[in-house]
Order: C-alpha cells, then structure tokens, then sequence
C-alpha cells in the first residue's frame, strides 16, 4: 500500500510520501537504541514534565491535528477533536501516575528484604491502525516513555501525516531526538525492524493476520509481543431492559467512528420477548442518522476510511445477504456522491453459516440475532473467534451476575457501552488478541519485572 494521505470524503489525492529505504531505517533504530541507553536513567519527574508537555500541545492545538485526522481517514471532525482530548488525557494518566504503579513492591520473604523493580525493556516498536490515529499511538506511547523505553512508530500507510505530526508533539514537548520516532515504511518493512537484537519488543494493533504475523516473527526471536485485534462485540438486551437508553446507546455504539471501532457493538442479541420493539425503534434512529461530509458540525457518519475498506464491507453484506440474511434498511454504498460512504444497514434473520455470525464487519452495519433466554444469549455471544468487549441490557440482578461471570471477553460493560478508560485495562482474550493497554497493567506490560532477594 502506497504511504499517502487520500481525502476519503472525496477520493482525492492530496500527498504521497516516500517510504524510508533499509539504511534509513537502519539508521533510526541506532538512534533509538542509543537514546535509550541515556533515555533510562532520566528521572520519572523529568520524563512526566515532558509528557505533561506533549498533552498541553494536544490541548492547545486539538483543532489541527482533529482536522489532520478527519482529512485522513475521514471520521467526523467533533469527534476527531475529541480524540486529540482523550490522547492528552492518557498522557496526564501517566505523568501522573507513572511513579506510583513502577515503584518498587516490597515482598515478605524470608530474605532481608524482598521486592519487585520496574525496568524499561529498551526500544519499543509500535504497529498501529488508521481507526483512532493519534489515540491508538498515544495510549502505547505515554505509559512506555514512562516506563523508560523508547518508541518507534509504523503507522498505517493511510494516516503519514498524524504519523509525523506525532513525532513532532513529542519532539516539541521537549523528549529528546530518538526517543520517539515514526518510520514511514510500508507493512512489508516490520519484519526486518522486529527481527533487529536492538528492538526488545513490539505491540500491534491491527487485524488478526497483521497480529497474526508479527506474533510469529516475535516468537521466533523470542521477543515480548501485545496484541490488540478485532472484535465482534455482543450488545445483548434482555426483557427487563431500559429499551429507550438500550436503543439509542446500540445506534451510538454500532456507528462509533463511522462503524470502524474494535469495540463497536456488532452483534446485537436481542431477547424474542422484546425483539419487535427494539428492531422498530432501531430502524427509526437508523433513519435519523446524518451521513455526510465529516467536517460539518451535523453529520453523525462519514466516509469509511478506504476505497478497500468500503469494498470489503459490502462484499461482506452481499454475501450475507446470499447467504439468507435479511436487510431491514441500508445494505449499499451511498452512490450519490463520492467518497467511501455506506448506508446505515441493519442484516436481521442471519442463518446458520453465514458469514455475518462469525466475521467482523468493519462499518455502520449491525448484526440482529433472536434468542429465546439468556441461557442462548450467553451462548450466542460466546459463539465467536473473538472476545474482546462486551456490552449487555437488564435490570435484573441474577442475570448480571451471570453475565459478567459466563461472557468470554475482555470486559463486559452492564447497561452502557464497551469504551476505553485510561484508568481501566483494556485487551481481548481468543482471537482479539492478548495483554493489556492503559491502566496500571498497561504500563507493566513493557518492562522487566525483576525480582530482587537481599540476603
Ligand atoms: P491492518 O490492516 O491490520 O493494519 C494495522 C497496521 O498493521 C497498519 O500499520 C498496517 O500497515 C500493519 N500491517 C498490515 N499487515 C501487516 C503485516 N502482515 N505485518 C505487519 N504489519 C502489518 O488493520 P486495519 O484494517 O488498519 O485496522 C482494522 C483492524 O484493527 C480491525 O480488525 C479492528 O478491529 C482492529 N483494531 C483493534 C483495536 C484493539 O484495540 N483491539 C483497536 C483498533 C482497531 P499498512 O497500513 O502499511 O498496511
């Protein structure tokens, strides 16, 4: 894939960059490498002060960079902005925190004295997607500066600009040169990056086969890998529900990101007794969604972030609908204008062996199953390569129980939708991937936790 930034709103071609060649390469993980050899040994207050730096520059600068991200991949401009918040308030978490979850834990053993050290792991490369450009790199990039690695960056071929201007925030925010840097290299490249002794680890997120493969390089060198993959989120609703809030929390958490989030609902399992009402008043707030161009203050959904993407999706849609799966509205691109827009769809009646049980669909379309009772609820959710959130309707208490404890899934969020918390873990387990990000697990999962007995 070529490394350029193509306006989705409109297809055009507004920039193309040059992927860096071997030597270059080559020449930025020496940079990395020896930063970092310094780099862990500045002191946490230093490191936090930066980082502290780099969120006053997100803040002070949201609109810009929320417009970088809107002409890149095309999400709506109010939530671009948003975005570029979050990305500051994950550094805060961090410089804020940071000193607490890495200091020492003291053991009672029976040594003198007994404990746990936090060391940096040394240089860090990230593979990150196109869905949340800056939010994705900040919330890998804030707890491992903090930690005492150093950062490379291959972003998606689709975001070089947010890809660069990442670099500069950090540069800005006063990180010295090298320990933060983005490598515009094509997919192709992480190999050869992954395979170098001076890279100690590395963190994908991306979709299965991208994790997929840089897993299998990382075991073969024996190297610390996270991964953060797809999902095909439940959003189970059962009778005693609030059918206002679930309804209108289903449209918000299907159409997240104009339908490309991981944790964006996606199979809504909606239980027989209150399955009519549900689906018409799901059609009805489907209908009221503003699509259009991302930089209007009133549109809702905008382009998918590819001509590929788009392509895909309705592949994914026509096939299911072959298959025997119904539309209930959408179910094809908008064809009024240009860009990579799809229509709002909903696929109801999905038989045994259709794709849409079990494939992700990364787009504005939702998945509408029947289920008799939670027991086939569970199951149904359950039924899924993948396991990455959960979101699940009901006032009832025994039922909560038994969803939070029988759903195989990263997190299950009761009565409100699957999001990400600085101050909350977030990963998946089966095909979604494994370790975690944010949080205090977030900041351990790159670093030596060293066991230190004194005798
Ligand atoms: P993708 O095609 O896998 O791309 C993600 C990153 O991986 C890009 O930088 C891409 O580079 C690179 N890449 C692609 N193939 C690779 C390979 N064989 N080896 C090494 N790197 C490779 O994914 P996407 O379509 O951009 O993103 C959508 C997927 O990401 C969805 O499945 C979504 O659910 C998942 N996602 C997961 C999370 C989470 O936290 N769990 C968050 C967001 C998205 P190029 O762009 O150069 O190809």
């Amino acid at each position: 894939m070529a490394i350029a930034t193509v306006n989705p709103t409109t297809g055009e071609v507004v920039k193309t960059f040059e992927a860096l060649s071997t030597v270059e390469i080559q020449q930025k993980i020496e940079a990395a490498h020896s930063r970092f050899l310094q780099y862990r040994s500045v002191p946490l207050e230093q490191r936090a002060r930066w980082l502290s730096e780099a969120a006053n520059i997100l803040e002070r600068e949201r609109d810009r960079f929320g417009e970088l991200i809107t002409l890149e991949m095309g999400k709506p401009l109010k939530a671009a902005i948003a975005e570029v918040e979050k990305s500051a308030s994950v550094c805060r978490f961090y410089a804020e925190q940071a000193a607490e979850f890495l200091a020492d834990v003291p053991i009672q053993t029976q040594a003198a004295s007994s404990f746990v050290r936090y060391q940096p792991l040394g240089v860090i490369l990230a593979v990150m997607p196109w869905n949340f450009p800056f939010w994705q790199v900040f919330r890998f990039a804030a707890p491992a500066l903090m930690a005492g690695n150093v950062g490379l960056l291959k972003h998606a071929s689709n975001v070089p600009q947010c890809a660069v201007a990442i670099e500069e925030v950090f540069v800005r925010a006063g990180f010295p040169a090298g320990a933060f840097q983005t490598l515009l290299v094509g997919a192709d490249k992480v190999a050869m990056i992954v395979e170098d002794d001076r890279v100690k680890a590395a963190t994908l997120t991306g979709s299965e086969p991208a994790g997929a493969s840089l897993a299998a390089i990382a075991g073969k060198h024996i190297k610390k890998v996270v991964l953060e993959l797809g999902g095909s989120d439940p959003f189970i609703v059962m009778p005693s529900a609030d059918l206002d809030q679930a309804v209108k929390t289903a449209v918000a958490a299907r159409m997240l990101n104009s339908g490309q989030s991981c944790i964006a609902a996606k199979r809504f399992i909606v239980a027989d007794a209150i399955a009519d009402q549900f689906l018409d008043r799901l059609v009805e707030q489907y209908k009221a969604l503003k699509v259009g161009d991302p930089l209007l203050p009133e549109t809702e959904i905008g382009p998918l972030a590819t001509p590929g993407i788009l392509q895909d999706l309705d592949q994914q849609v026509q096939t299911s609908i072959q298959q025997g799966a119904k539309v209930l509205i959408g179910g094809e691109p908008l064809r009024d204008r240009p860009g990579n827009f799809y229509t709002p769809t909903i696929l109801t009646d999905i038989p045994k062996g259709c794709i849409a049980e079990y494939d992700e669909f990364f787009g504005p379309v939702a998945l509408v199953f029947r289920v008799p009772d939670l027991d086939s609820a569970i199951a149904r959710a359950n039924d899924s390569p993948f396991g990455l959130g959960a979101s699940a309707w009901t006032q009832d208490e025994t039922e909560r129980e038994r969803l939070i404890e029988e759903i195989e899934s990263g997190s299950v969020f009761i009565n409100a939708m699957v999001k990400s918390d600085v101050k909350l873990p977030f990963g998946g387990i089966k095909r979604s991937g494994f370790g975690r990000e944010l949080g205090r697990e977030g900041i351990h999962e790159f670093v030596n936790i060293k066991t230190i007995w004194v005798q």
